[in-house]
């Protein structure tokens, strides 16, 4: 229920959760007049709370207030704290509407939005797409799960367009938000745990992205990703579909064709050379075919497109060419967190590998990867506390395997076993938080410590 659609006193929100999201979701609240209060089990970051303190909202942290929290007309939950958490459930129970920060921000929004979700390369997408409309001259922002938050851009600044990344966490509490583009890049197996281990639960809220969509907007997605295929075949979606492939032509979206890749939209097509991208590897292909599929839906010239796809820098952590180092390139992948983001970072390897994996197992099946081990892969470091998986699935597959359990370890032993004209890649298949406070932190040490070889 929207009670500020209520008369008499003011409405009161609650927001759970203060991270990036949270804040924001606050600080809109406040810039639109309600009561609002912010509430946080753990502790908030020092900038959040000066925030926070700024914008004159109250908060709490390292508690949930019961009587605060269930006076409140509606609550927007963080996207990081699951939905049977015991506060969430107490909020339901009472009969709170929940939602989430999009959905509110949404509400408030009046500017195209062009939203990116699926498992794998939502950032580099989003961020390929945001070059493209920048390049094009267009008033934009970027937002979402990258950078500041959706709400408070919409609090704080003005666009005509806003390009968001959408994880499903977020996605999850959205009910009348509406993309004008949506593109899901693909879906694979990941977060199972938050979607009670049905893989169905987990497509069907990456799909809420098409949610109330109509016949004026544009559905971007992979036609070669069985998951998506196969979800479209029992649902409908009133939108435009375009999709992108690397399989076989198509009448609109985009299709390889040779060493080119091609884009129709309407009666224009787009074409441009695939060593001409500025982002290596096949999954990179996708990405960059997906970012120009929306290029064409928002009208931009072709010469743009094909400048912004080419003079495009890659995102931190996400293939990321360090340095090189006695004729070795160390790569940082460290964003590669699950099975198939590896997959494609082993892929497009075209020197022999010394590949750094490990952390945090989210229950993943390594059997995808062996082939590709066994042909490109001559020695692995296993950089995590707990690595029985890694040995038990790829000995006999690779020739030698390694146990370490720090970033500056694993480029020491890396430094040593490599040869000129080898890769070091760091695309560990897990999450790190056995041995770092996260990707970022896990890159960034990696990256330290080949600086200091
Ligand atoms: P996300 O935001 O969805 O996590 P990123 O763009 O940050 O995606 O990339 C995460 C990891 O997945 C990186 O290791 C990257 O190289 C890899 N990756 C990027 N795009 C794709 C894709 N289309 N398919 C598979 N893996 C991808």
């Amino acid at each position: 229920m929207r009670k500020e659609e209520n008369t008499g006193s003011v409405p009161r929100i609650v927001v759970l959760g203060g991270g990036e999201s949270g804040t924001g979701a606050a600080v809109l609240a406040k810039v639109k007049g309600f009561d609002v209060f912010l509430s946080d089990k753990g502790t908030i970051a020092e900038k959040h709370v000066e925030t926070l303190t700024k914008w004159g909202i109250p908060f709490e942290q390292g508690r949930h207030t019961e009587s605060l929290i269930l006076s409140a007309d509606e609550v927007i939950k963080s996207p990081g704290i699951p939905s049977d958490a015991p506060m969430v459930k107490k909020i339901a129970e009472a009969g709170i509407g929940i939602i989430s920060e999009i959905e509110f921000a949404g509400r408030y929004d009046t500017a195209r939005k062009i939203c990116v979700t699926g498992s794998n390369g939502k950032t580099t997408t989003t961020s390929l797409i945001y070059h493209l409309l920048q390049q094009a001259g267009l008033d934009v922002g970027l937002g979402g799960n990258i950078g500041k938050s959706y709400a408070y851009q919409v609090a704080t600044e003005r666009h005509d367009i806003y390009v968001l990344e959408i994880s499903s966490f977020q996605l999850d509490d959205t009910y009348d938000f509406k993309a004008d583009i949506a593109v899901i890049t693909n879906i694979t197996p990941d977060h199972l745990d938050r979607y009670g281990h049905d893989l169905e639960n987990y497509v069907k809220a990456k799909f809420r992205i098409t949610r109330n969509m109509n016949s004026e907007d544009c559905f971007i997605f992979c036609s070669d990703d069985e998951i998506t295929v196969s979800h479209l075949n029992k649902i409908v979606i009133k939108a435009k579909m375009l999709p992108f492939t690397q399989k076989h032509e198509v009448e609109e979206g985009a299709f390889l064709d040779g060493d080119k890749m091609r884009v129709r939209y309407g009666e224009s097509e787009c074409e441009m050379f695939i060593n001409e991208l500025a982002l290596g590897g096949r999954h990179n292909v996708y990405n960059s075919m997906a970012a120009a599929i929306a290029g064409k839906v928002m009208d931009i010239d072709n010469e743009v497109i094909r400048r912004g796809l080419s003079s495009f820098q890659p995102v931190e952590h996400r293939l990321e060419k360090v340095l090189s180092v006695g004729g070795v390139l160390y790569i940082n992948d460290s964003k590669a967190t699950n099975v198939d983001a590896a997959w494609y970072a082993l892929e497009c390897q075209t020197r022999p590998v010394v590949w750094i994996v490990g952390g945090t197992d989210k229950g993943n099946d390594y059997s995808v990867l062996l082939d590709l081990a066994k042909e490109k892969v001559k020695a692995m470091i296993c950089m995590g506390l707990d690595n029985r998986k890694f040995h038990e699935s790829f000995e006999g597959i690779v020739p030698e395997i390694h146990d370490v359990t720090s970033a500056e370890e694993a480029v020491k032993m890396a430094h040593d076993i490599a040869e000129s004209g080898d890769v070091v890649l760091l695309s560990p298949c897990c999450a790190s938080f056995d041995l770092f406070r996260n990707y970022e932190d896990r890159g960034k040490k990696f990256k330290e410590a080949v600086r200091k070889l």
